[in-house]
């Protein structure tokens, strides 16, 4: 079921018990700002959710809410995940699906990071 991204933070996703140690992940990258963690269930060769360290329910809110060096450190880390993967030079995609008509289906703002073959068109 999609989420409604105009709640409130509901700290008992998913992601929010992936940040406290609560349940495992392949963990990409961690730094003050991000978690990067491998997909569960991964749509590409590689694909990587990365993840601010603060309560966010989506873009939205976080675009909204946190502060500039939050803001700053989240991009920073996901332009580093992705050339760290190597995911340059061969191309990447990001997308955060963001409420009800994209799919969104965990309260905690992630980005997608998707590569490793030719992804085809933008939307299926
Ligand atoms: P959304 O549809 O919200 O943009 O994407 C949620 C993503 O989280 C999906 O791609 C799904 O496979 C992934 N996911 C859901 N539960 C878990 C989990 O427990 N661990 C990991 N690593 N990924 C998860």
């Amino acid at each position: 079921m999609p989420i409604d991204a105009t709640k409130s933070y509901d700290d008992s996703n998913i992601f929010a018990r992936i940040l406290r140690g609560e349940i495992p992940s392949k963990t990409v990258y961690e730094d003050e700002h991000a978690l990067a963690f491998h997909d569960i269930n991964p749509q590409a060769p590689i694909h990587v959710l990365v993840i601010p360290k603060g309560a966010y329910v989506s873009w939205d809110d976080f675009s909204e809410r946190a502060s500039a060096e939050e803001i700053a450190g989240f991009v920073r880390a996901v332009g580093k995940v992705a050339r760290e993967a190597g995911l340059v030079e061969p191309g990447y995609r990001l997308l955060a699906n963001t409420g009800r008509n994209s799919g969104q289906e965990v309260p905690h703002l992630h980005v997608h990071i998707f590569g490793g073959r030719p992804l085809g068109p933008m939307l299926a």
